[in-house]
């Protein structure tokens, strides 16, 4: 079975390991969100690829969900010695070499999709990880800051400003332009399923849907499209989601998610066990929705999040 998965970072990359154990002989495809990628310190640093990499390669900083394990941090240090920042981005020294042979390999002309693999011969995540675009994507938030407003990129709006003003907007620059790296819409095109984990559905999911051409190979795909809701009793499982859904007119609430998607893209979407009574909302928006555990304790929970993922799958193509 060829399963494709549009992944973000934490919830992309928690479910994804799931998935290889619920399916273990399936070939899968993960398309990663780059709109989050930034440059620091002359490095292009792309964390949600990395973070898929590092959880399903064995390096991640499990308690954290990103960065690598048993990290230390002298390079930032050193460099906060010279006051050169910035300083709110935690990078480890060794997570700074993942970055220094990415741009290294950039720079000497590779794209990123072709990096991303050369960097996956060291983690072996088992599956086939793929950028949504080689192009530069990067998404930026529109807020008020003092009576000021202005754009800051996602980063400085998630990790600097943790979300504790409003988003007013969130734009993928660069989205439009893009074009969906080398292999991408064959991956969706030989798919048997596609799977949108409990990812952010605005500035995860939403972001590689951004990329022209992604979205409407995976409409046409004419395969099922199933997807679990990150949205939990009517808030993210994590992380600030809900700032950036409002900025899309998009209420907190694992219906509203999957209306946001829409039957033109999802066939069938899960909610947890706690929204049960979003289901009939959901179907009567024309996508099969079932209500199952979805909180990714541990490996056998996820695993069985991935399976009923699947089992949905099978029910909308009978
Ligand atoms: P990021 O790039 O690291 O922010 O990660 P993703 O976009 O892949 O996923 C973030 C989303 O994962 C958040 O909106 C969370 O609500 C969701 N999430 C995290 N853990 C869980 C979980 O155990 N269950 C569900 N259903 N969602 C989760
Ligand atoms: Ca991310």
């Amino acid at each position: 079975m060829r399963i494709v998965v549009l992944a973000g970072g934490i919830g992309g990359a928690r479910f994804l390991r799931g998935l290889k154990k619920a399916a273990p002989d399936a070939d899968i495809s993960v398309i990663g969100n780059t709109g989050d990628d930034i440059h620091l310190f002359g490095l292009k640093v792309s964390p949600d690829l990395d973070t898929v990499m590092y959880t399903l390669g064995g390096g991640i900083n499990e308690d954290q969900g990103w960065g690598r394990t048993d990290e230390t941090f002298k390079v930032k240090e050193e460099l906060a010695a010279y006051g050169v920042g910035p300083d709110w981005f935690g990078l480890g020294d060794r997570d700074f070499a993942t970055h220094i042979v990415r741009t290294q390999m950039l720079g000497a002309g590779y794209p990123l999709s072709a990096v991303t693999q050369a960097l996956c011969e060291r983690w072996r995540p088992g599956v086939r990880l793929i950028p949504m675009s080689d192009d530069r994507v990067e998404t930026h938030v529109a807020v008020t800051i003092d009576g000021e407003q202005k754009a800051v990129h996602f980063q400085e709006y998630w990790v600097r400003l943790r979300a504790s003003v409003d988003a007013q907007a969130v734009v993928p620059v660069g989205a439009e332009q893009a074009k969906p790296a080398p292999g991408v819409l064959e991956a969706i095109a030989e798919a048997d399923v596609v799977l949108f984990p409990p990812s952010n559905p605005v500035v995860s999911v939403g972001t590689i849907l951004a990329v022209p051409g992604i979205r409407e190979a995976i409409a046409d795909a004419g395969v099922p499209v199933v997807g679990l809701s990150p949205i939990v009793g009517d808030s993210p499982v994590r992380g600030m989601a809900d700032k950036v859904l409002a900025a899309v007119g998009v209420e907190t609430s694992a219906a509203a998610v999957a209306e946001h998607y829409g039957s033109g893209l999802l066939d069938g979407w899960l909610v947890d066990t706690v929204d049960e009574k979003a289901v009939e909302r959901v179907e009567s928006a024309g996508i099969r929705c079932r209500a199952v555990p979805l909180m990714m304790t541990d490996l056998d929970a996820t695993a069985e999040m991935a399976r009923q993922a699947l089992a949905l799958a099978s029910e909308v193509r009978a």
